[in-house]
Order: structure tokens, then C-alpha cells, then sequence
């Protein structure tokens, strides 16, 4: 049984096409190839045999996933990760702001759909934008800086933006965690203005690391992610929402390399899985450490053991256009 929140076992299922009870909400295809089995969980993976895109059959209720997303899961109020990882998560996003905010107008008004803790709002604010933000999770939000306006809904919808509101907009890895990817992307046409900018950014299901991993894979993240893209399925759902591609990015420091050490140490039965990141995460000031002290130094020698073979590969796998993650920026159309 899992005791914490990422390691829930993952398992192979025979892969053999057949109709499941819902249509592919990309391209509509009614058959799929069973993926991957989840420990303790009603819903298995599936991979749509037309666009490939995956997704939790049956869909799982509000309620079924609402018990993964714990106030624990957010860490403590303004942090994620434990000291020195949070101060590399901060530089990597200052980086990361000048990408998101590149070709803005100076003082637009911006959206971050799933924003959290605020962090990204707060540096945007600096920069003088005006940040808004939504967030599904009242603890998550906590702690965020008064200058975002963050309103908390379960669905985008429900935050009831006026048309072609924001001049930018942000989708960063929670587009897979939704119960309505499509309708998400639908409304944020809406409310984007012509010629805004979106920015997405999701785990790659067709990647080199997803397909090298497989069961094993760090970003299949089950069962919080329920749609898992292949590059091509999101650029499909894009175009026909009316947004045209105008970059595609395979390189994330942030994301990518960690993928490769933890999916590499998830193949390992003696390892917990998903160890490493469950010890770099927040903990609450007083709950005691994760897994035993040998078990704690093995996770942490092999995640430095692996690291440089992981930059390789990120390196690698940019060059190869198949990064593990991908940030798409696309532009809304005037109509
Ligand atoms: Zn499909």
C-alpha cells in the first residue's frame, strides 16, 4: 500500500488496443492501448492509438484526485523545497521570468492558470506587470504576494475573466494535472487578447526519457497527472483552439535531468520510489525525515552518481528536439 505521495507503484498492462468508455478529448478517437496500472487506483493510463495523447480511464472524479492533492503536497506556506534546493529553484527562476515575459508589453496584464505559492507572480510584479493568478488550492496560495490578484477555483472558467482580458498568459505543468485540458485551453482563448501570448508547458509523453522509462518515468507523476501530451497531441489541441506555435522548447534544467536521476532510480526495487524527490521536498517543521539513514545516503549518492550522465542526456535530448519536458509558446489568432 502507499504510504506517501509519490510512491505509488506504477505497472506495465499488455498494451492491447481496445474502445474505452470515453472519446480522446484531442482528437476524439474512441480506441486506446492500455499503458500503465496504478497502485490502489481505480483508473489505469491509456494511450489513444490515433494521437497518442494518455489519459486516466476511467476519468477520475473532482474527489478521487482531490485526496493526492494534500496541504502537504504544496509544502509550507512561501516554500516547496528544503534550503539550498530552494535557493537553485530561485536563480533557474529569474532565467525563467525574462522568458515569460519577452515580447509583453511593459506593464501588461498577465495570468498564471495554477499559480501556487505566487512565486512567479511576485517576480513578474517587480517587473511591473499586473499579475493575476488562479489557484484550485486555498493552502497553496497562501502566504502570496499581496500584489497578485489570485482567485481560487476548481475550473479556469469559474474565475469568469472578461474576453481578451490578459495580454499573457502562463500554463506551467498543470494543463496534465486538469480534469478538462481542452476546455482550459478553450477558455484561455477567450480571455486572451489577438496576438497575447501563451505560454504551456507540460511533461513530454513522447519523449526519449518518457519511452526509455516507461513505468519507471519521474514525470508521469500518477495518478495527479491525467493527461500526459505527446509534443504532437498538444500542438494539435493548440492549433484547433485558434493559437498558432511560435517556439517549442525542449531544454529544462529545472526538470529534465532530475527526471532522468529519479526515473532511473525508480527501475531499482531496492530504492523507494521516487525517494530522492520525496526527500528534497518541504517537510512540515517536526515530522520526522523520510526513510531510514542508510536508505536516505543511497538516494542521494546515486542521485550525484547519476547527475552528470542526466545533464549529458538533457543536452542530448534538446539537441534531438525530444526534451523530457516542453514549454510551447504560441500566439492567440485574431479570430
Ligand atoms: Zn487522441
Amino acid at each position: 500500500m502507499a504510504r506517501g505521495l509519490h510512491d505509488r507503484a506504477v505497472s506495465d498492462l499488455p498494451g492491447v488496443p481496445e474502445v474505452v468508455g470515453t472519446a480522446c478529448p484531442v482528437c476524439g478517437g474512441a480506441w486506446a492501448r492500455p499503458r500503465f496500472a496504478i497502485e490502489g487506483f481505480a483508473s489505469r493510463l491509456v494511450e489513444c492509438t490515433d494521437c497518442g495523447l494518455g489519459r486516466l480511464d476511467p476519468l477520475p472524479s473532482e474527489a478521487d484526485l482531490d485526496a493526492h492533492y494534500p496541504d502537504a503536497y504544496y509544502g509550507d506556506p512561501g516554500r516547496k523545497f528544503r534550503g539550498p534546493v530552494e535557493g537553485i529553484v530561485r536563480i533557474l527562476g529569474t532565467r525563467h521570468i525574462r522568458f515569460l515575459s519577452r515580447g509583453v508589453r511593459p506593464g501588461g496584464r498577465l495570468l498564471d492558470v495554477g499559480c501556487g505559492r505566487g512565486v512567479l507572480l511576485s517576480e513578474l510584479a517587480e517587473r511591473g506587470f499586473e499579475v493575476h493568478g488562479v489557484e484550485r488550492s486555498k493552502a497553496a496560495a497562501e502566504g502570496a504576494d499581496p500584489r497578485a490578484e489570485i482567485r481560487i477555483v476548481s475550473r479556469l472558467a469559474d474565475a469568469e475573466y472578461r474576453d481578451s482580458f490578459f495580454d499573457a498568459i502562463v500554463i506551467w505543468h498543470v494543463l496534465e494535472h486538469l480534469r478538462e485540458p481542452v476546455e482550459t485551453v478553450r477558455e484561455i482563448h477567450r480571455i486572451l487578447a489577438p496576438g497575447g501570448k501563451l505560454v504551456v508547458a507540460v511533461p513530454n509523453f513522447s519523449s526519449l526519457q518518457a519511452k526509455r522509462a516507461g513505468a519507471a518515468w519521474f514525470h508521469l507523476d500518477l495518478p495527479r497527472h491525467v493527461f500526459h501530451f505527446p509534443l504532437a497531441a498538444l500542438r494539435r489541441l493548440l492549433v484547433e483552439s485558434g493559437f498558432s506555435i511560435e517556439s517549442e522548447h525542449h531544454f529544462s534544467l529545472r526538470q529534465n535531468p532530475f527526471g532522468e536521476v529519479q526515473s532511473r532510480s525508480n527501475r531499482r526495487s531496492d530504492l523507494p520510489r521516487n525517494g530522492l524527490y520525496t526527500l528534497l521536498h518541504e517537510r512540515h517543521p517536526g515530522d520526522p525525515p523520510p526513510f531510514d539513514a542508510r536508505t536516505r545516503r543511497r538516494l542521494v549518492l546515486r542521485g550525484l552518481a547519476l547527475a552528470p550522465l542526466a545533464l549529458a542526456t538533457t543536452v542530448a535530448e534538446t539537441l534531438w528536439r525530444s526534451g523530457a519536458t516542453i514549454h510551447v509558446v504560441a500566439r492567440r489568432n485574431a479570430r
